[in-house]
């Protein structure tokens, strides 16, 4: 499993609804099958909202965590979070 630190500027981003931040997070990459990995972010709190969610993460074949796909990732992050809270109200 591959990792990397990501800060962003919080534009945008939906706060993690367990410490608030929406800044720092971890970009993960981990092999799901043979030829395709999955690519997600989790907050640097430990919070992974993709975690429940099956088809959630993102995958590609190679699971490089570039800038393309730490948006991709960080763009799941805010639908699933806009998601919780709506499940919440
Ligand atoms: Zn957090």
């Amino acid at each position: 499993m591959a990792l990397l630190t990501v800060r962003v500027s919080g534009d945008g981003v939906e706060r993690c609804p367990s410490c608030g931040n929406n800044t720092q997070f971890v970009a993960k990459s981990m092999q799901s099958c043979e030829d395709s990995c999955e690519v997600w972010v989790e907050c640097q709190c430990g919070y992974d909202p993709t975690a429940d969610v099956v088809g959630s993460r993102f995958e590609c074949v190679w699971g490089t965590l570039d800038k393309d796909n730490v948006e991709a990732c960080l763009s799941s992050w805010n639908d699933l979070i806009q998601l919780n809270s709506k499940q919440q109200m």
